[in-house]
């Protein structure tokens, strides 16, 4: 039998690699721990309807990219393509916007499923961390979360990605330019699903990315010329707290993004390093969402940042992190005595909070101090039995290469004290 491999368009994330993705993940969240967002989550599936009606039946996400199943009980689930449907039914279901403390920030980390056609940066499976603030309409905390996102991303040592940033206005002046872009488009030369597109989603044509398609765009009517008045404050608000906050962004009226929920404030993080996937991060405000999945009135805010993607930027970078080595000493026992001597040792460090590992195995001396190098353990403890009869341990400092005899009941608490 031949082994098996990961499925088409997934992938393992393995150490040494799978550090940066855990270092990822913590700095994109440590921003938002730090300005008051809970931390939720939220289970791997949902009843695929959640997703129909939040996501929106006319998006690529739900007509093409969904993973669904019918369980033996008959309910119908899809794995969750994205997190903001499934966050918000959450935050409904346990009352979280009744308790008074609007709004409620939440922020969370995980695995999403879209059948897509796999490529470099666009796999069936991937991590995203994101964060969704919910039940205020407020121009700052689209600032807030912009900038948030912004500061992750440089803490990372990021430096070539661009925030793109655009208002799709509201239920008041988005119907007036939903009509005006379709009477538009329906006189260009277009193939049928494009033409269905016109009909239910009119702005994803313009997010179309054929050349044939933007060439006949140009003189498309601009969003930016229908927004009402308070969209056009509100804009401007989240604009000027961005730029005071010393953050760089670009105008794109043409960003429209893939799902239906959007309104007002949007915006994309991409990588110029990433190719055509280029698409770090994303998001925006979702005024309609909650009464779309059957809730009351709570206009939201939120991101989504890929974590696949934002490894991917860091290595078109070349930005390595400044992960600390995992293991701060490493014991190699020689002989049958010390092994369990010093097993007791590396128990004692663990329980005193220094990371510690061991050359199991019964391994030769040159063997064992060759995982000690790899582990990149600041010191290492060796035993042998003439140590033992003498009651000391070698503590070998892996920098200088300087060793000491050291009273083996001692050990542990000299290591204490270094580490201090
Ligand atoms: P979206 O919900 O499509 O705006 O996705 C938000 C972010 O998730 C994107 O900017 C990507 O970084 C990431 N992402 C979305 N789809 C994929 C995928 N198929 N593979 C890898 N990352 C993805």
């Amino acid at each position: 039998m031949s082994t098996f491999q990961a499925p088409k368009g997934t992938y393992d994330l393995t150490p040494p690699r799978s550090a940066t993705f855990l270092a990822v993940r913590e700095a994109i969240s440590a921003p938002l721990r730090d300005s008051g967002y809970g931390y939720i989550e939220t289970p791997g599936f949902e009843n695929v309807e959640l997703f129909a009606r939040g996501v929106g039946e006319s998006t690529d996400i739900v007509t093409k990219e969904m993973y669904t199943l019918t369980t033996k009980g008959g309910d119908q689930l899809a794995l969750r393509p994205e997190g903001t449907a499934s966050v918000l039914r959450a935050a409904l279901e346990a009352n979280l916007h009744k308790a008074g403390n609007l709004p409620v920030k939440l922020w969370y980390s995980g695995s999403y499923y879209r059948y897509e056609r796999p490529q470099a940066g666009r796999y069936r499976h991937f991590s995203q961390v994101g964060a969704e603030a919910i039940g205020t309409e407020d121009p700052v905390l689209d600032a807030e979360l912009i900038i948030l996102a912004d500061q992750a991303y440089r803490s990372l040592g990021l430096r070539q990605f661009r925030i793109l940033l655009n208002s799709l206005g509201d239920k008041e002046c988005r119907p007036v330019y939903r009509e005006a872009l379709q009477t538009f488009l329906r006189d260009l030369d277009l193939d049928e699903e494009t033409r269905r597109r016109i009909e239910i989603n009119p702005l994803r044509v313009l997010d179309d990315k054929r050349a044939d398609v933007q060439k006949q765009l140009t003189d498309a009517p601009k969003l930016r010329d229908y927004l009402c008045d308070a969209c056009k404050a509100y804009h401007e608000e989240v604009r000027a707290l961005i730029t005071a906050a010393g953050v760089v962004f670009e105008d794109d009226e043409k960003l429209v993004r893939g799902l239906d929920y959007y309104t007002r404030t949007t915006f994309e993080f991409v990588h110029d390093g990433l190719g055509s996937q280029s698409a770090v991060g994303g998001g925006g405000r979702y005024d309609g969402l909650s009464e779309m999945i059957g809730g009351p009135e709570l206009p939201s805010v939120g991101w989504a940042l890929g974590v696949d993607r934002t490894v991917l930027a860091l290595e078109a970078e070349g930005v390595e992190l400044d992960l600390p080595a995992t293991t701060s000493v490493y014991a190699v026992p020689l002989g049958e005595e010390a092994r369990r001597v010093l097993f007791g040792v590396v128990t004692e460090l663990r329980r005193a909070g220094i990371a510690a590992d061991f050359a199991f195995g019964g391994r030769g001396l040159k063997g064992a101090m060759k995982s000690a190098n790899r582990s990149g353990a600041r010191y290492t403890l060796v035993a042998g039995e003439r140590d033992l009869a003498e009651g000391v341990v070698q503590l070998k400092d892996m920098e200088s290469g300087e060793q000491t005899a050291v009273p083996l009941t001692e050990a542990a608490a000299e290591l204490a004290k270094r580490f201090g």
